[in-house]
Order: C-alpha cells, then sequence, then structure tokens
C-alpha cells in the first residue's frame, strides 16, 4: 500500500461535499464511488462511457439513494470531477458545475468517466485502502455501516480472490524504474536517435523501454476503455500484449515508456485501424503518462 495515496483516498472521501436531504446527507457520490470501486474489483476497464452505465447507476440510486433524492448519476459524476477521485475525458470544451441543468451536456458530450490512475492503482492493490474506504462511507453516510446488500451489488463482497496480494521483492516497481533508468540513460547518450537497418531504415526501439511497459501493464491491456482482453496466453504463459507506440516510433515519437502502452490485439487493432483511433490516442497517452507517474510517486514514497 502507498500510505500517501491512502491518505489522499481517505481525505478525498472525507471531504465529499453533498448536498443535505430530509433524511441526511445525499448519497449518490459515495454510491458511485463504491460502484466505481466495484468495477476495480472485478478488474472492469477504468474509464466507462456514459451511455453505458447511466441505466445501472440510476438503480444503484433508486435502491439505495436518500428517499427524496432524485436518482440522476450526472450530477454525482460532474460533483466528483471537481475532486481528486475522478475523471473525465472524450468530451470538448469546460465540464458544466453540478448545478444546473447538465443532463444535456452529458448527452450530447458522452464523457467517459471513472476513478483517476492513482485512485484506480491503489484501490486495485490494496485490499486496506478499499475497507477504509468502505467504512468512511458506512459511517458518514449509512449510519454506522454499508448495507451487506449494496456491497453485494456493487460486488464488493467476496472479492478477497481478485485483489492481488503486494508484490514480493524485487517489486515490479522497482524493475520499472530501473528499466525506465536504462531507458534515460540511452536516450542522454543520443542512442534512441539513431537508425537500424533491416529491410529500410528505422529509428531504434529500447527492449528496456518494451519490458518496463509489460511490467507496468500487470498483464493487463492498459486502454482504459478495454472489454475484451483474451483469458489466454502465449505457449510461454505470458498475457497476450503488445506494446505500442502512442506516437509513432517511426516519426520519431519517443521511445519511452511514458509514450508507450501495452494493448491487447482488440485495442491495438481499434488503435490502428478503428474508427474511433483519434478520440482513443490522446486518453492512452493520459493513461501512460498516469501510470508512469503513480509508479514514480511510489517509489518517492517506498526509498
Ligand atoms: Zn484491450
Amino acid at each position: 500500500m502507498n500510505p500517501t495515496h491512502h491518505e489522499r483516498l481517505l481525505n478525498a472521501v472525507k471531504n465529499l461535499k453533498v448536498a443535505g436531504t430530509p433524511d441526511g446527507p445525499a448519497r449518490h457520490q459515495p454510491l458511485t464511488l463504491l460502484w466505481a470501486m466495484g468495477r476495480v474489483a472485478h478488474h472492469r476497464p477504468r474509464l466507462v462511457a456514459w451511455r453505458d452505465c447511466h441505466a445501472e447507476l440510476r438503480a444503484l440510486f433508486r435502491e439505495y439513494g436518500q428517499p427524496s433524492s432524485r436518482p440522476r448519476p450526472e450530477f454525482p459524476w460532474l460533483a466528483l470531477y471537481r475532486t481528486d477521485l475522478w475523471e473525465l475525458h472524450g468530451h470538448t470544451g469546460n465540464v458544466p458545475t453540478a448545478s444546473g441543468e447538465p443532463i444535456k451536456w452529458m448527452e450530447r458530450h458522452n464523457p467517459y468517466g471513472g476513478l483517476t490512475a492513482w485512485a484506480y492503482e491503489l484501490v486495485d492493490t490494496s485490499e486496506e485502502s478499499r475497507a477504509a474506504v468502505i467504512d468512511e462511507i458506512g459511517h458518514r453516510f449509512f449510519n454506522g455501516t454499508c448495507p451487506e446488500q449494496l456491497l453485494k451489488d456493487v460486488g464488493l463482497l467476496a472479492t478477497a480472490s481478485p485483489v492481488r496480494q503486494p508484490a514480493q521483492p524485487p517489486s515490479p516497481v522497482e524493475e520499472y524504474l530501473r528499466l525506465v533508468q536504462l531507458v534515460e540513460a540511452a536516450e542522454a547518450r543520443g542512442d534512441h536517435n539513431r537508425t537500424t537497418t533491416s529491410t529500410r531504415e528505422q529509428p531504434v526501439r529500447s527492449d528496456a523501454a518494451r519490458k518496463a511497459v509489460l511490467i507496468r501493464s500487470r498483464g493487463r491491456c492498459e486502454n482504459p476503455l478495454c472489454t475484451g482482453q483474451p483469458n489466454d496466453v502465449t505457449d510461454g504463459g505470458d498475457p497476450i500484449l503488445e506494446v505500442d507506440h502512442i506516437d509513432d516510433r517511426a516519426g520519431w515519437g519517443r521511445d519511452h515508456p511514458e509514450n508507450m502502452i501495452a494493448l491487447c490485439p482488440n485495442c491495438h487493432a481499434i488503435k490502428t485501424r478503428g474508427r474511433s483511433r483519434d478520440r482513443l490516442r490522446p486518453l492512452l497517452r493520459t493513461e501512460a503518462q498516469a501510470r508512469h507517474e503513480a509508479l514514480r510517486t511510489q517509489r518517492r514514497v517506498n526509498v
């Protein structure tokens, strides 16, 4: 567990600003967070399109929201976006505030929303952090503890197995950062500006950078919208992932994990020739940078 991120997560949850209702504090923001944490527990994509999830959230709010709150998920999405916990992508222009009638904006832009990368990473790897958030939400919003049925409905009960144990030494984070150092040293020497001659001249590609990205991915496609990684593995037992440059290496995009991403074959095909590829590219860039940064911050805390 990363102690800094743990504190950061708990503080953000403690400091949620919610409206009052005659029955107690409005619950839509904490319910949205629990729902998102349930997605993490089941390794579902970090980000999800508004249109693909608002009905599910509405049903959750109807069941567990305060009786006088209208079940409208656009409000918690926009309120959470103002906190450290929530991201929106894929829209253009400014995000409206949670006051007024933002539903039209949500329908027009159909943004992708979800937990920020560092929060996702923490909830994914630390059972302790996950439990602390559930406790805090239960204490503040449910007079003590979250209803068991609610935790079941969002997929947060009986999730002990999907939580991965912290890595044994040598930790993947250390190994990732060691490889990044190799990459950066080679960059500094100018090695990355050379070309290699095979059938035609190509910029060199760093094996360390590729290995680092595979470690960072922890065996899962890094596209935050991925829905279709195959369960199969290669003959060598490795996950079926391809490491790709976000800005193409052939066009001298940087040969560094910040500009690289591990993708399953489906997502790789979408990035290369899907209609949504232009929309996907900035999202992948943000994701690679956020994951790189999450590991770097972790290192600063650990040493
Ligand atoms: Zn994928």
